[in-house]
């Protein structure tokens, strides 16, 4: 393509509304615009990454025998309601009525049209397994979109569902997908981890993450500091060892209530009473699909409402609103505990030796010192309910934790029979007995994925693509288009790239060379010819590596060869073999 003809406006300046870096970039390598609130266009250059992405996924995902479909984006409610998730799913759901007032939703996923396409064509074991996958649009209303593309409302997400006869299949059908997913980042160049997950909003028993490592990514992820272990999970699931064993018996103190007007927070309490934040225990009110319920932990630990709602098997949870909390405890919020309480009582484990501590005195302006399980209130179940620390250990071998950051690009989740049990999604076993079937399904976001190639792979020139999903593979830079020579030579070797297969821009503007090479550079385009008059006197080339910036000075057919040569080597990335 000659980039006089390309429509391609590169920004110079940092757009002030981006935060994260590829979100800058994305703009300013004219990738994308945005329309309206988390929703954006792909300029030419960007739909050509996200194409790429798309043809390695569509690639890897044929090779594990999953078949593509192309299912709608505008979703009846009543199959929602069939699988109970029309009135749990919430405001990210995009409900809307058509002009006969039947309602309908923007598929933010979906297992409900998937299940409902295959209960009605696959009757018996012999149509088993199946895995069907789509590339396609789907709608969240994110309370904050951010970060550009990485989360925005309207994304492009391939999406795939498996169809098993029994759970063994469904496992192998998943540890399938957990290998395609690891060919598809490894091919688009970036650095992941796998990492066991939560299975919020879609449910299910078990599923992991792909998480690409990014100082400025959204979640938290810890790893097992032991290799032999190989622990990793999203901070949001990470299990924590059980209870410690008890220490030194401390013998209990009198109760004794203390005033402490307006000291709501771990840190007033700390200051106010001069004691440490783990010898204060917080007391929340939650309400659990209707029904209040008390939850401790101690004072410098968070509690973690992904295990919070495990526990429980709730599906609603909330924090109490004050009128509960007045309700439950007895005073407003800031001063709740767990004596008298008017709810059940869970604690976390680390709670189990306390003795002694501080906790909120359920009347306002009043906290209790020496408060004892069992002499003072009732715990109906320990569990761990809390986020990992820097201080916790692995709970399967007792190493140290490794704290990181990273973005998700992909989950794969075991559904088991959630979806089909819901929808009636069954079929003849060979003794004719029916059965349902054992389901999983895998998403990849397309524009995260090339968000997050970003956030690994730029400088502070700009991007740094990896060859295998680069726009082009190629950019040609004539200093000075108005020398004929020049000129002449410039589309001679676009000509023969062009000829061997590879994608080429030709910077035919007549500009100067240091804009060029600062656009080339923002884009990041692998490889750069530079042909000016000095080199060409003696018919040669330069050609420079983006991401090293090695330069090496060719005569033309060996530029030619080592070009193709590069362009090879680095997209053949073998994976696993
Ligand atoms: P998150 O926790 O980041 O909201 P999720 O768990 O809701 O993600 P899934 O339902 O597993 O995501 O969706 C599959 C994939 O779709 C994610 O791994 C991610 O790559 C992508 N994705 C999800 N939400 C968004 C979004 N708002 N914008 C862009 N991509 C998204
Ligand atoms: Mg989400």
């Amino acid at each position: 393509m000659r980039y006089s003809e390309m429509f391609l406006p590169t920004i110079r300046e940092v757009p002030s509304d981006a935060e994260s870096v590829s979100h800058q970039l994305m703009i300013r390598a004219g990738m994308i615009r945005k329309l309206t609130g988390g929703i954006y266009s792909y300029l030419p250059l960007g739909y050509r990454v996200i194409r790429k992405v798309e043809q390695i996924i569509r690639e890897e995902m044929n090779r594990a025998g999953a078949q593509e479909v192309f299912m709608p984006a505008v979703q009846p409610a009543e199959l929602w309601q069939e699988s109970g998730r029309w009135d749990m799913y919430g405001k990210e759901l995009l409900r809307f009525k058509d002009r006969h007032m039947r309602e309908f939703c923007i598929g933010p996923t979906h297992e409900e049209v998937v299940t409902d396409l295959v209960r009605n064509e696959i009757k018996t074991y012999r149509q088993l397994p199946r895995n069907l996958y789509q590339i396609q649009t789907k709608f969240r209303d994110e309370i904050r979109p951010r970060f550009g593309v990485m989360r925005c409302r309207e994304f492009g997400m391939k999406d795939a569902y498996s169809f098993d006869a029994d759970w063994p299949g469904a496992d192998k059908s998943y540890d399938k997908m957990f290998e395609a997913y690891s060919r598809i980042f490894t091919r688009c160049g970036m650095k992941f981890r796998a990492v066991e997950a939560d299975t919020g909003n879609i449910g299910g028993s078990f599923s992991h993450e792909f998480m690409v490592m990014a100082e400025t990514g959204e979640d938290a992820v810890i790893f097992c500091s032991n290799p032999g272990c190989g622990y990793a999970a999203n901070l949001e699931k990470a299990e924590i060892a059980g209870p410690e064993s008890p220490g030194a018996a401390e013998a209990m103190k009198p109760l004794e209530e203390v005033h402490t007007p307006d000291v709501r927070t771990i840190e007033e309490v700390c200051a106010f009473l001069g004691v440490k934040a783990e010898d204060i225990v917080k007391t929340l009110i939650f309400v659990c699909d209707g029904k209040p319920a008390a939850v401790l932990v101690r004072g410098d630990h968070e509690i973690n409402e992904a295990k919070l709602r495990s526990y429980l098997k709730c599906d609603s949870l909330e924090l109490a609103a004050d009128d509960v909390v007045l309700n439950v405890t007895g005073s407003p919020k800031g001063f709740a505990g767990a004596i008298g309480v008017k709810a059940d009582v869970v604690a976390d484990y680390s709670l189990m030796h306390m003795k002694n501590f501080v906790m909120g005195g359920n009347r306002e302006d009043y906290h209790v010192r020496n408060a004892n399980l069992e002499r003072d209130f009732r715990v109906k179940a320990f569990a761990d309910l809390r986020f990992a620390t820097p201080l916790d250990r692995c709970a399967r071998c007792g190493s140290p934790f490794e704290f990181a950051r990273g973005i998700e690009v992909g989950h794969i989740f075991k559904l088991g029979t959630k979806y089909s049990k819901a929808m009636k999604a069954v079929y003849l076993d060979s003794d004719g007995h029916e059965q349902y079937m054992v389901m999983g399904c895998y998403g990849i976001g397309i524009g995260r994925t090339a968000a997050a190639c970003i956030e690994q792979n730029h400088d502070d020139k700009g991007i740094i693509w990896p060859m295998s999903v680069a726009p082009y593979h190629v950019i040609i830079t004539p200093v000075n288009v108005n020398d004929s020579g020049l000129a002449k030579a410039s589309e001679e070797v676009y000509g023969a790239l062009l000829a061997r297969g590879l994608e080429v821009i030709l910077d035919d503007r007549d500009e100067r060379a240091g804009v060029k090479f600062n656009d080339a550079d923002l884009i990041g385009i692998p490889l750069r010819v530079t042909i000016g008059p000095k080199r060409l006197a003696e018919g040669k080339v330069e050609v420079r590596e983006r991401k090293s910036g090695e330069t090496k000075v060719l005569a033309v057919p060996a530029a030619l060869d080592y070009i193709t040569d590069a362009f090879r080597r680095e997209v053949d990335i073998k994976c696993f073999e």
